[in-house]
C-alpha cells in the first residue's frame, strides 16, 4: 500500500490532473531523457488523429503534421498552436520542446533540414505522447478548407 495515495480522489479527466507515469516515462518526460530510436510505438503511426501529452493529455500535434524523417522518432513539422514551448536545451545547442500545459519533456526541434516545406522537424519521444485516432478516420472526404 502506498500511503501517499490515501488522499487522492477520483476526478473526471482534466488537463490539470497528471497521469501517473511509469519509471521509463518519468525518465523521459520528467528527467528529459531520450528513448532509443526506432523503439517508440508511435514512430510509424500514420493514421489520422491527434497526438496528446502522455502526462497531462493536452493536444500537441495533428497527424497532418507528422512525417517520416527516418530518424527513429515521431517527427512533426508543426505543432498545435500554443501547445509546445521551445527553450534552449541544457546542452546549450539544441532547442528543447516541452508541453506548454504541464512542462513535460517532448524532445527537440530542428530547423533548416529541408524535410518538408515548413523546414522544421519536431523530433518527439513516442513515450511522451499518446495517440488519439480521429473518429472519422475512414470517411475523410473533405477537400480543401483548412
Ligand atoms: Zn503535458
Amino acid at each position: 500500500m502506498n500511503a501517499q495515495e490515501n488522499t487522492k480522489t477520483k476526478l473526471p479527466e482534466k488537463k490539470t490532473e497528471f497521469k501517473k507515469l511509469t519509471d521509463f516515462e518519468k525518465y523521459v518526460i520528467i528527467q528529459k531523457g531520450t528513448e532509443r530510436p526506432f523503439t517508440g510505438e508511435l514512430y510509424k503511426t500514420d493514421k489520422k488523429g491527434t497526438y496528446v501529452c502522455k502526462q497531462c493529455g493536452a493536444a500537441l500535434y495533428k497527424s497532418d503534421a507528422k512525417f517520416d524523417a527516418q530518424c527513429g522518432w515521431p517527427s512533426f513539422d508543426d505543432e498545435i498552436k500554443g501547445a509546445v514551448l521551445k527553450s534552449l536545451d541544457a546542452d546549450g545547442r539544441r532547442t528543447e520542446i516541452t508541453c506548454a500545459n504541464c512542462g513535460g519533456h517532448l524532445g527537440h526541434v530542428f530547423y533548416g533540414e529541408g524535410f518538408t516545406q515548413k523546414n522544421t522537424r519536431h523530433c518527439v519521444n513516442s513515450i511522451s505522447m499518446e495517440f488519439i485516432p480521429a473518429k472519422d478516420d475512414k470517411k475523410d472526404n473533405k477537400k480543401g478548407g483548412q
